[in-house]
């Protein structure tokens, strides 16, 4: 399989597309980002660890986040409740876009990985308060990671908060529907602290890893989630895991996966391993372009596209 140097070799040629991109600076935090960081880890179902770059650098979740809230809420609730709130279909529109959200009647966001579907998915999450319900996901996402020290950035959870002007008004919408009924700021504080929960590229991957072998830890033989939640998670990343270039990526690297605007990309070879990777230098669609040219490098070399 492969080798570190190889994977050393590959971060080296991605890099060069770095300056092609841009760090998201629409949340403050995350501007100042290093726009040439670039790590990489690939985690195997037998335990083995390959990695490159400087796999100490610590990446925010951001929309990544909104996959493993999914699961969670489907294993809260089931996949009929959900459903009603949220519906399956693909965009082709930006992550923050508000403009189909009255195309379906009664009014339902199109699926859970654009902000205002995201948003109506953490509302779900169970819990008497927001601190409660916060603490579960963070459970939830330290098992999976197999990582008790896993937590999120204060700093970057704030600066989201006090400038989400457009997902507060996703809110409204949705609570002017009766999609959610909670106070918008408390949602806001929930939405903003999954958002920055972070971790390494070695925790992604390992997450990665869960959802490649159906909702099961390797490890410790756990099945964490049931296996078809890992099925609905990973279908939502083949369609519209990477934004609005999902059809592109489908076709060019063909491996389920989840971008998240820090940079960050968590994927699943199914049966086989997961990946995490951070780049913060976006491309104009808002996916790391430095991970974007890595996992292409990959899928090629080595056969990876599911289809
Ligand atoms: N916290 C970000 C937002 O809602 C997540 C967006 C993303 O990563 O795509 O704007």
């Amino acid at each position: 399989m492969y080798s570190k140097s190889e994977l050393e070799q590959f971060v080296k040629q991605a890099k060069q597309y770095a300056r092609y991109g841009k760090v998201a600076d629409y949340i403050p935090a995350l501007g100042k980002a290093n726009p040439n960081d670039l790590s990489i880890a690939i985690y195997t179902r037998d335990g083995s660890v390959i990695a490159a770059g400087d796999t100490t650098d610590k990446v925010t979740l951001q929309s990544i986040s909104k996959i493993i809230a999914l699961a969670l809420v489907l294993i809260d609730h089931g996949e009929k409740e959900v459903f009603q709130k949220v519906g399956m279909e693909p965009t082709g529109d930006p992550f923050h876009s508000i403009a189909k959200l009255e195309e379906v009647q009664p009014a339902k966001p199109l699926n859970p990985m654009i902000n205002a579907g995201a948003l109506a998915v953490t509302h779900m999450i169970s819990g008497a308060s927001v601190n409660e319900r916060f603490q579960r996901l963070l459970q939830f996402v330290r098992k999976l990671a197999g990582n008790p020290e896993i937590s999120y950035s204060k700093e970057v959870a704030k600066s989201e908060f006090e400038t989400a002007f457009l997902n507060r008004s996703l809110c409204y919408f949705l609570k002017q529907h009766g999609i959610i009924n909670e106070d918008v700021e408390e949602l806001m504080d929930l939405y903003t602290k999954q958002c920055a929960i972070e971790m390494t590229c070695i925790d992604l991957a390992r997450i990665g890893l869960v959802f490649a072998m159906d909702g099961r830890d390797p490890f410790t033989d756990e099945q964490i989630m049931p296996l078809d939640v890992a099925r609905i998670c990973k279908t939502f990343m083949v369609t519209c895991g990477m934004y609005n270039a999902s059809g592109e990526f489908a076709i060019k690297i063909g491996i389920p996966a989840k971008s998240g605007v820090s940079g960050g990309i968590l994927a699943a070879v199914p049966g086989r391993f997961g990946i995490g990777i951070f780049g913060p230098a976006l491309d104009d669609k808002g996916n790391s372009i430095t991970g974007m040219k890595l996992l292409e490098l990959l899928s090629k070399t080595y056969s990876l596209s599911i289809f």
